[in-house]
């Protein structure tokens, strides 16, 4: 954690100072709005959205936030302010843009394996840029509302590249034996029959073959068919004007020294090559890489306690709060605000709720730490608050967006009887 740099936003200003990020301390922000604390550097997600923006100025491109990786309000009109467009994958995903960004509706692209026809409705009446259909059935009923509605449809359909991601299995997708997407061998046909349909504009063709992917090399397979596809295509008659290649850049869970600007660099380079014969639109639908690192969860240690040979340090957020190490064995740097002196010694970080699964860390070499001093755990900005849950019946955490100096609350700490409304007795 070295220099105010946005690349690593949570540093520490001097030796012996608390973490801050941007201008402000981490400290101070606990004081303030209290924890468990989602904190957000707004400056390091335009940095990292201007990373994929600059690596493909060179073509027509839109760069499609993922919002299910954190779908704050405040972040999405953050980006949308950038020229970003959105990958969404529900009618819900919708309605937060058009609240956020309304003028981005014609930057959206919907996808999903189980769109319902009521999102469908809407999302044809926002006019959003292209549906990534999953199946022959869907695009069947996106035919029927689309004639329903008097409103054409620009469709991409989502094939299966059958390329392997070296990924945690549940976040890999594009194998042939995964429920996303349509068999690659399969497309040409339901384009043709399409092609003919007034209502259907065949647009494009998406992939998304996965998350957390840390090599380019998939990237640039996938491409390859995908261009193939559309040779394949135009000589068929059907004229693609865009290839949407999904998300799923992985960032680096571990390494302080992570060099996103590089990572970028590889990446478009991966595609470029795929690309070369291909002068439409490219789309991508990174969520994580712009901004899991740009968020850190804050929490404050309640108890710190031993059981036979091991310790325990109990903190005040728990898997509700970040379910990554739970669900996929994630890992979380993680380190005190303020460093106390001492060895680093190994302990399990866990929060209250009742599940073994509730950790954080399993013997992890952490620094001193004692009741009361506050922790934090990066790169916990994406799948971190949008998997939050009310498990136990435990309020989500609030969420702040640092500019430089100023911090701002873009979420307020949920009270009990937010969670109490909607039920009766
Ligand atoms: C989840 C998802 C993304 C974003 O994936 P990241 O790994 O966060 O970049 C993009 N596109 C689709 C279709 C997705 O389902």
């Amino acid at each position: 954690m070295g220099q105010p740099f946005f690349s690593r936003p949570f540093y520490r200003p001097r030796p012996g100072a608390p973490l801050y990020c941007g201008k402000v301390s981490l400290e101070a922000l606990a004081r303030r709005y209290g924890t468990p604390l989602y904190v957000y550097s707004a400056d390091q997600i335009r940095e990292r959205l201007a990373l994929f923006q600059a690596a493909f100025a060179g073509r027509e491109h839109l760069v499609c936030y993922a919002v299910k990786a954190n779908s704050a309000l405040a972040i999405l009109k953050l980006l949308a302010g950038r020229g970003a467009g959105f990958d969404i994958v529900s009618g819900g995903e919708l309605e937060r843009v058009l609240a956020a960004a309304p003028e981005a509706a014609g930057r959206v692209v919907f996808s999903g394996v189980g769109k319902t026809a009521a999102e469908i409705d809407l999302a044809l009446e926002a006019g959003i840029l292209a549906f990534n259909v999953e199946s022959e059935a869907e695009l069947h009923l996106l035919a029927e509302r689309a004639r329903k509605r008097k409103r054409r449809a620009r469709f991409a359909l989502r094939v299966n590249p059958d390329v392997f991601a070296d990924t945690h299995p549940y976040i890999s997708t594009g194998l042939r034996e995964h429920k996303f997407g349509i068999d690659i061998r399969q497309a040409p046909k339901i384009y043709k029959n399409m092609a003919r349909n007034r209502w259907l504009e065949a647009y494009g063709v998406s992939v998304h073959i996965g998350s957390q992917i840390r090599s380019a090399e998939p990237f640039g397979a996938a491409m390859e068919r995908v261009s193939r596809l559309v040779e394949q295509l135009a000589r068929e008659g059907v004229a693609l004007h865009a290839i949407d290649a999904g998300g799923g850049l992985g960032i680096d869970y571990h390494a302080a020294g992570f060099d996103a600007a590089a990572k970028v660099t590889e990446y478009a380079a991966a595609m470029a090559s795929a690309l070369a014969g291909f002068h439409g639109s490219l789309l991508i639908e990174p969520g994580r890489f712009v901004i899991a690192q740009a968020g850190a969860l804050v929490a404050r240690v309640l108890y710190v306690k031993r059981n036979g040979k091991k310790t325990f340090v109990i903190t005040d957020a728990a898997m509700n709060d970040l379910i990554r190490p739970a669900l996929y064995q994630a890992h979380h740097e993680i380190a005190p605000v303020r460093l106390r002196a001492g060895k680093p010694r190994p302990v399990d970080v866990v929060g209250p709720v009742c599940e073994s699964g509730d950790f954080f860390a399993r013997d992890r070499n952490l620094a001193p730490v004692q009741p009361g001093d506050l922790l934090v755990l990066l790169d916990a900005g994406a799948y971190g608050m949008a998997q939050s849950s009310n498990y136990n019946t435990r309020p989500r955490a609030a969420e702040v967006l640092v500019e430089g100096a100023r911090a701002r609350i873009i979420r307020r700490r949920e009270t009990i009887s937010d969670l109490l409304a909607p039920e009766s007795i």
